[in-house]
């Protein structure tokens, strides 16, 4: 079986690794090309990924949000989920920089 994507490598069947936001969320039965390293799941195998996901707290990290205001300032709401994943708690350090010019970093002190 040729890979979906690249079209040059087989497909072998592996176990494969998973993380997400460098938490290990472990290991899945997948189909993984030899030429890209793609890798390719089954639906239940996509289902189980998402359910240890959501049971591990980093499902819904990814949000849209708006700029604010408070007072004279400009601020950025930040969801529930994000504030339990980074145990974040009013009057915590942060360091804040431009990364480009569409991007900021909000970094953990
Ligand atoms: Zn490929």
């Amino acid at each position: 079986m040729k890979c979906y994507i690249c079209n040059k490598g087989e497909l072998v069947k592996k176990e494969v690794p998973r993380e997400l936001y460098g938490k290990a969320i472990g290991k899945f039965k997948a189909e993984v090309c030899s030429h890209c390293n793609e890798a390719f799941y089954d639906e239940e195998t996509s289902r189980k990924i998402t359910e240890k996901t959501k049971k591990m707290g980093l499902w819904g990290l990814e949000a849209r949000t708006k700029i604010g205001v408070s007072g004279s300032v400009l601020d950025v709401r930040l969801n529930k989920n994000i504030v339990n994943f980074f145990h974040l708690k009013k009057g915590k350090e942060v360091r804040i920089y431009p990364e480009d010019e569409k991007r900021f970093v909000v970094e953990l002190a």
